[in-house]
């Protein structure tokens, strides 16, 4: 009998420029997909690469080649920095598998030896009272939560364990370091370098610059016997530049909110507001003004309505001067039905910040905002300690200069963010936020965003089958 062509062919993982060099070739030309890497074989993918993707800006060829890359002992800060692309695929490790004890902290290059030792003090501090807050709330939960009869010994002591680093990693701050593992494009690879390279975090702008390293060496973990020689993505190392258009929009945009915006209304804190932007291009320019600012975004909109043709415009064209052929339009002129201006601890919005398929924007991180309680700290009567630890990271922030200062706000305190969403979206992070698995905070986050949908469109909004937050599962994970 004569075998049957194979139609689907299943490709040994390659180097990705190399990979995204021979199915670019595919597409164009008559070869079979075993010509093309015999051809990309004999070629150097390389000056392919540089022609095509760098100087035409043929930008989807960088999409068919991807890469693993990991990041340890990054800093939470960072690792969020680094989470913000929106077509990126990851995870970061919990914070209940990291060892505090072996590295408590990752310090910000801006700091002097002297800011140094303030700092690691008081890093010092929140970990052991972390750790405090932890045993007496896993013995809290012993006592209320009996081991169920069908629930084996070591899954519930793990659960219990949990549920109490749900309630201590509220002192756990922006500086505690992390991993992170992700999987790119190539494409999105060098949004990320050119983006991290013109933070304002210097620990970003360091890292951008260690990518660039990483992609000019060969791996640094081989899968197969033998590591290769090649380098893994040499192109991309040498052309990802800094993003200087991104960079002088953001100091674009400070600059004018800074000389031109009327006194802040001052009023009373929401944790979850929606707005239905109707009108585009104010919506523009509320979105484009709100990272740089603390204002909630309806003051922005409205504000935004009020002004004159004239006044609008003067901000939507600070955020295109200065543009290239390449550049793409800052994320602020991206819109969807939906815009959640959310106050919430920074904790909760490290979880809801890895949904994708919404826009997100975020103010700096403050202290202005206040800080939550987890009821089970009150609970265990550690309720005086907890505040002293983070007291005393808020003062010590206050003599740490901007944005260093931002590595010990506890993941405690509240900042504000904004998250623009179609209603599958809504119906997907309300659905999978307040389930029982997940943390109370974000819980109750994601519920609040249910009912202000069903508010304002009670037939779409009373679709989402969510969960409230007043029922608990605590020994589910
Ligand atoms: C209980 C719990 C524990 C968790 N623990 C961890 C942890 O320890 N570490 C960690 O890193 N993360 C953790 N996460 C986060 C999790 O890994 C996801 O990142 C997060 O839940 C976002 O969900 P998503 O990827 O399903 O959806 P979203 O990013 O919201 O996307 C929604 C859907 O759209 C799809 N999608 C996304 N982007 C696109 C696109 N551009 N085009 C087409 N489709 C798209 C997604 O595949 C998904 O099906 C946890 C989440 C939960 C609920």
């Amino acid at each position: 009998m004569v075998e049957k062509p194979k139609r689907v062919l299943a490709l040994a993982p390659m180097p990705p420029e190399a990979c995204a060099y021979a199915l670019a070739r595919y597409s164009r030309s008559p070869d079979s997909i075993r010509e093309s890497l015999d051809w990309v074989r004999r070629h150097d993918s390389s000056r392919f690469l540089e022609h095509y993707y760098f100087q035409y800006g043929h930008a989807s060829i960088a999409d068919l080649g991807h890469l693993a890359l990991c990041f340890e002992g990054v800093s939470e800060l960072a690792a969020t920095e680094i989470e913000d692309e929106p077509l990126w695929d990851g995870q970061a490790k919990s914070s209940r598998y990291q060892d505090f004890s072996r590295a408590p902290a990752v310090i910000p290059p801006e700091l002097t030896p002297a800011q140094t030792q303030t700092y690691l003090r008081i890093a010092a501090q929140l970990l052991a009272t972390y750790s405090r807050i932890h045993e007496a709330v896993s013995r809290l939960l012993a006592e209320k939560l009996p081991r169920p009869v069908d629930m084996p010994e070591d899954a519930y002591r793990r659960n219990l364990a949990a549920r109490a680093y749900d309630a201590s990693r509220y002192l756990l701050f922006l500086g505690v370091p992390t991993n992170v593992g992700q999987v790119t494009s190539i494409r999105t690879l060098e949004k990320q370098i050119r983006r991290l390279a013109v933070s304002e975090y210097a620990e970003l702008r360091e890292l951008a610059e260690e990518i660039r390293a990483a992609l000019a060496a060969p791996p640094a973990c081989a899968w197969y016997e033998g590591s290769p020689a090649e380098a893994v993505a040499p192109t991309l190392a040498r052309f990802a530049e800094p993003d200087e258009y991104q960079r002088s929009v953001r100091e674009r945009l400070r600059e004018w909110a800074r000389d031109h915006l009327p006194p802040p209304r001052g009023e009373a804190l929401t944790a979850v507001d929606l707005i239905r932007p109707l009108n585009q291009e104010a919506d523009a320019v509320a979105t484009l003004l709100y990272p740089v600012t603390d204002r909630p975004f309806r003051e922005l909109y409205e504000l935004a309505l009020e002004w004159s043709p004239a006044r609008r415009r003067e901000v939507l064209e600070l955020a295109v001067a200065g543009r290239g052929e390449r550049d793409e339009l800052p994320r602020a002129f991206r819109s969807a039905p939906y815009a959640f201006d959310i106050v919430m601890d920074i904790g909760a919005w490290r979880d809801l910040h890895r949904h994708r398929r919404c826009h997100q924007y975020r103010q700096a991180f403050t202290d202005r905002l206040g800080y939550d309680v987890p009821p089970l700290v009150a609970e265990a009567g550690l309720q005086r300690e907890y505040r002293d630890a983070i007291e005393a990271a808020l003062a010590a922030t206050a003599a740490l200069p901007a944005p260093a200062a931002h590595y010990l706000l506890p993941f405690a305190m509240r900042s504000r963010f904004l998250f623009k969403m179609d209603f599958a979206e809504a119906d997907y992070i309300c659905r999978l936020r307040t389930g029982v698995k997940g943390h109370f905070s974000y819980r109750r986050i994601a519920w609040e965003m249910k009912l202000a949908l069903e508010r304002e469109e009670p037939e779409l909004g009373r679709l989402i089958q969510a969960t409230p937050p007043w029922i608990e599962d605590p020994l589910r994970r």
